[in-house]
């Protein structure tokens, strides 16, 4: 049957010079999650880009096998660091993705994953509701009752494993009280006479790790910072862009810009490292937009990660120690994409007591990749397995001698990977942000512990 094409917007075609850039060394191969675990051409970044610039040419159709192998790719970018051509292999899927998505050529599964994306993540109040539902379901002993018993067994498999991925949803949500301008959680220990930042509260963040907005405030103000949130801030669009909806994920970039360029701060502080790489990246998305290109160029420019940005200061290191045994899992999107390796471990080599120990592959993705871990749940769980046994070889050690296993990472979504990652393998341990350990530090040496 003839495929119902819809015309393309020429922003939303991968680009001839981008797609020409790979010159097929191969060197990109070794490094690609999914060609590891499957050893296939078709599941490599140099089998990826051959398809996309196959169906801009109009060379193939989109069948549902090729669909799928698009599909399969994490979007982590590892690619993209192992290339020595510099082929933005990450511009390339999703504007790839996009084209697909516009001509109505991906499956019905894809275009309702787009569909509740956009229904549910620029909106709190959706999300607030959801949220609320979850942890109604695991606080009033139902979920309790379903593991117990079997009744999850009748539903679905896939649903089953999503269902024992979910996190604890916390009884309280993340508020920066900042409109006025004062530091919510941090004001104890503020040096007003510091820097003006701007916080990105973000969308499920302040929701699941509310403890991580309070400490990366509280270390901010601690450097000197004035933390403000921006009225009218929404969620970043990573996973709307990921999924191929680049209208929505631009309309949401034009709001941010609106809100934060209206805070008159000198930086925008993000500690989620998905959002940050997209933030860092509207320039490119906006760039034919004649209202906001220029503005977006300027926003972008603002962007820092929070290690990036602490890291740039002059750090002022703890006094406390922390007797932990530490290993940390480089997020996708702050190593390869941001380009930010050492600033993480420079923070948590600051910490006295502290020993940092490198996993095996410490950037390679943990499969939680956005909303990865639900649509591709059996590659998801194959990177994640690999991931835990890792982390295992590499902290079995200190848990023998009884010290504290933690992971730490910067991003929500490798948090909520590692955290299912450690119930399912059994481990003991603890999963949390870098800031999260600069700040117990602080708060342990302010409190004379
Ligand atoms: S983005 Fe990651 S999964 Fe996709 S092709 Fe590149 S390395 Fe492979
Ligand atoms: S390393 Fe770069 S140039 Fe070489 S095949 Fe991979 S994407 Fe193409």
């Amino acid at each position: 049957m003839a495929e119902q094409r819809a015309p393309v917007e020429t922003v939303d075609r991968p680009a001839d010079q981008d797609l020409s850039q790979c010159v097929h060394c191969g060197f990109c191969l070794q490094e690609c999650p999914t060609y590891l675990q499957l050893g296939l051409e078709t599941d490599s970044p140099r089998g990826r880009i051959h398809f996309v610039r196959a169906l801009a040419e109009s060379r193939v159709q989109a069948t549902p096998a090729l669909v799928r192998h698009l599909d399969l790719c994490l979007q982590c970018r590892a690619c993209e660091t192992a290339c020595p051509s510099g082929v933005p292999f990450g511009r390339i899927m999703e504007s790839g993705r996009a084209m697909l998505v516009e001509q109505g050529r991906v499956p019905l599964a894809w275009r309702l994953r787009v569909w509740l994306l956009r229904q549910l993540f620029p909106y709190p109040k959706r999300l607030r509701a959801l949220f609320f539902l979850l942890r109604l379901y695991q606080r009033s002993g139902f979920q309790r009752l379903l593991r117990a018993t079997r009744l999850l067994r009748v539903l679905p498999s896939g649903l089953v494993e999503a269902e024992s991925m979910l996190p604890d949803v916390p009884s309280r949500t993340f508020r920066l009280r900042s409109e006025a301008g004062e530091n919510a959680a941090g004001t104890r220990r503020a040096r007003p006479s510091g820097r003006r930042v701007a916080l990105l509260t973000g969308c499920v963040m302040p929701l699941l790790y509310p403890r991580t907005h309070e400490a990366t405030v509280r270390v901010l103000a601690r450097h000197g910072c004035q933390v403000v949130a921006s009225a009218g801030q929404r969620c970043c669009g990573a996973l709307n862009l990921h999924a191929g909806d680049r209208r929505t994920a631009r309309q949401l970039a034009r709001r941010n810009i609106d809100a934060f360029l209206a805070a008159e701060v000198e930086a925008i502080v993000v500690n989620a490292a998905g959002c940050g790489s997209t933030m860092k990246e509207y320039g490119e998305l906006l760039e034919q937009d004649a209202q906001y290109a220029e503005k977006a160029r300027c926003f972008s420019a603002m962007v820092q990660d929070v290690c990036e940005f602490l890291a740039s200061l002059p750090i002022e290191p703890p006094s406390h120690p922390l007797p932990y045994c530490v290993t940390y899992q480089d997020s996708c999107h702050l190593v390869h994409a941001q380009k930010v390796r050492s600033a993480p471990r420079q923070l948590l080599r600051a910490i006295p007591g502290l020993e940092l120990i490198e996993l095996e592959a410490p950037d390679r993705c943990c499969g939680s990749a956005g909303i990865y871990s639900f649509a591709q749940r059996e590659m998801s769980l194959r990177l994640l397995d690999e991931k835990m046994r890792d982390v295992a070889a590499t902290l079995r050690p200190a848990q023998g001698d009884a010290v504290a296993g933690v992971i730490a990472t910067a991003n929500p979504g490798c948090m909520m990977q590692l955290e299912a990652g450690l119930r399912r393998h059994k481990l003991s341990g603890r999963v949390v942000h870098v800031i999260e350990l600069l700040d117990e530090a602080y708060e342990a040496e302010a409190g004379g512990l």
